[in-house]
């Protein structure tokens, strides 16, 4: 069965081999798609859908959005475009919006606390579903906005992890399309006619000026160097740990029997970890 454009074969490509790299989908899985209705969610339900159709093992999907309860939303038009399509799709209604306001501290950015209750509900609903796996939209950008974010503005060198269960061990977080950029989401979201929908939150769209100063010098740098988004994706994947100063990848200095030394000879991924961005 050929795919239908050169992009959705590009895109399908990359989100199978971060499947099979990161090891995200098993015979048998039940896969939650978090569908916030922005462009990332909607080509990851489209393209996981491809994939599901072509693939030599059974999976399914069901895509579930968490209204926040803003007015507005427009939860009618994912509701309409998963069934013209045949996907299986439960909306979710909450008062996230309300409680943010409650509890957010005056000048904190929302995006953080908001991800967080928002991924409580997905946690949820997956339970009550019998989901094996939580999907969601993070893609090339995202890994290496959050990357240099932490790097610049925390103090730690990490990125976010494609496979994450969570800390009960309960549930299994993915990001098939570690690999896709941004742009390529963007045009295939278009390209399928998939309706891009705001969450209609007050800070709906408006990036953290650290993470847009972050956007725009990657942006900067890849007109400059082009490949430098490809190589920064490359580095997390190529992590040199006797090469930095943690003393806790190399407590006794002496390299050659440290744990550091067997874990970069391994490749194993070292360090994991997550932000949220907009609509996430
Ligand atoms: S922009 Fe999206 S992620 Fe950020 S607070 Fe609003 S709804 Fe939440």
């Amino acid at each position: 069965m050929a795919y239908r454009s050169p992009l959705e074969s590009r895109i399908a490509k990359k989100t199978t081999k971060a499947i099979s790299d990161f090891n995200l989908i098993a015979d048998g899985d039940r896969i939650m798609v978090g569908l916030s209705g922005g462009k990332d969610s909607w080509a990851l339900l489209q393209i996981l859908d491809e994939l599901r159709q072509r693939a030599p093992i059974d999976f399914s999907l069901i895509a579930v959005n968490v209204d926040s309860g803003y007015k507005d939303f427009k939860h009618d038009v994912i509701a309409r475009t998963c069934e013209a399509r045949g996907w299986e799709y439960r909306i979710e209604h909450t008062s996230i919006g309300d409680l943010m306001d409650d509890i957010l501290e005056a000048n904190a950015t929302p995006c953080s606390l908001c991800a967080r209750l928002r991924r409580g509900v997905l946690y949820r609903i997956a339970s009550e579903i019998g989901a094996t796996k939580i999907a969601l939209g993070h893609h090339l950008d995202d890994f290496i906005e959050t990357l240099l974010l932490n790097l610049f503005f925390a103090g730690s060198l990490m990125a976010m992890p494609a496979r994450l269960v969570s800390d009960d061990g309960q549930h299994t977080v993915i990001r098939p399309l570690a690999y896709v950029e941004e742009a390529e989401a963007r045009l295939y979201a278009k390209e399928r006619d998939l309706p891009i929908i705001g969450c209609c939150c007050p800070a709906c769209g408006d990036l953290s000026l650290q993470r847009q100063r972050v956007k725009r010098l990657i942006m900067d740098l890849e007109v400059e160097h082009p490949g430098v988004k490809q190589s920064m994706l490359k580095a997390l994947s190529n992590v040199k740990p006797r090469h930095l100063l943690d003393r806790r990848l190399n407590p006794s200095g002496e390299l050659r029997d440290s744990v550091a030394l067997r874990l970069e000879e391994s490749g194993a991924p070292l360090l994991q970890i997550q932000t949220s961005r907009p609509g996430h």
